[in-house]
């Protein structure tokens, strides 16, 4: 079987998954963090869970850059640096600077594992070696980086990176080392949301669907949102049930609106 076929099965799969994923998670909260709870089946720590679940991020990008025909093109290489830019980030740092004693069911590390393997394949392939293939969209040859797509989607994509790292810092400020408890998260984008992080995480990817203009970059928005818009709802119900004190403007997840 041709290759391309494969890719556009897994992209077609991966839709279809995303879409009943969004619809289960309004009814059922991704059992880690303060979701986790009992009959999940066995567990690790969040932080082994972390780096295992977002391990192929980096390695299987690595591969597919090696491997390429264009390693050395200006565009696929300085997407390709913005990708690690978050991924060696959230693999192999993130997880380190962890402050909790939360454990991972290792049901939802597969489930990771297996997401960010054909995410990963699926973004790093297409810029590497199908947008010339196929010839469909931008070609990532020098001139596209002058395209308002792309430097839209750049500026976007850094926002929502200081956005994202800085709230994953006020909550990890949050607590002393070896400390327990969840407390009321205040500063930077906390003034209007209770999810900042998802917030900035969301607009990370939809500078990156701009940049690489492609059918897989709209899909990993897609994900992005499935995973964290019902997240967040959770968090806000969370944070309003267990502290009466909760600042009663703060939205969830979209300052001013949601
Ligand atoms: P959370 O905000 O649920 O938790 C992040 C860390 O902060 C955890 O260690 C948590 O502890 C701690 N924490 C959270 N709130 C408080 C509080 N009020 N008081 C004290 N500590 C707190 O984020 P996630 O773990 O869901 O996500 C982590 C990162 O991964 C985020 O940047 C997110 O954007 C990204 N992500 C991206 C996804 C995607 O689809 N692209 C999907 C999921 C996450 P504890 O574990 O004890 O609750």
């Amino acid at each position: 079987m041709e290759e391309i076929v494969i890719y556009w099965g897994i992209l077609i799969a991966s839709a279809v998954i995303a879409l009943a994923i969004f619809i289960l998670l309004f009814f059922v909260s991704a059992p880690y963090g303060r979701h986790v709870r009992k009959g999940w089946g066995p567990t690790i720590t969040s932080k082994w869970g972390w780096i295992l679940m977002e391990s192929p991020t980096v390695a299987i990008a690595v591969v597919l850059f090696v491997v390429s025909d264009y390693s050395f093109e200006l565009v696929p290489i300085v997407l390709f640096v913005l990708w690690c830019l978050h991924y060696v980030q959230r693999d192999l740092i993130f997880p380190f600077f962890l402050r909790t004693n939360k454990r991972m069911p290792l049901l939802i590390i597969l489930f990771g594992l297996i997401f960010n393997t054909s995410n990963t394949y699926l973004q790093v392939r297409w810029i590497f070696h199908f947008a010339r293939e196929t010839g469909i969209g931008p070609q990532y040859l020098p001139d596209w980086l002058v395209d308002p797509r792309f430097i839209i989607g750049v500026i976007i994509f850094i926002v929502g990176y200081i956005i994202n790292r800085h709230s994953d810092l006020v909550l990890r400020d949050l607590r002393k080392p070896g400390e327990k408890g969840y407390k009321i998260p205040f500063g930077g984008m906390y003034k209007f949301i209770s999810s900042p992080n998802y917030f900035g995480e969301i607009l990370i990817w939809i500078g990156w669907a701009l940049m690489v203009w492609n059918l897989a970059g709209l899909l990993f928005v897609f994900w992005t949102l499935a995973n964290l818009f019902p997240r967040a709802k959770s968090h806000h119900k969370w944070y309003l049930k267990e502290f009466p004190d909760y600042p009663k403007e703060r939205k969830a997840l979209i300052p001013f609106l949601f």
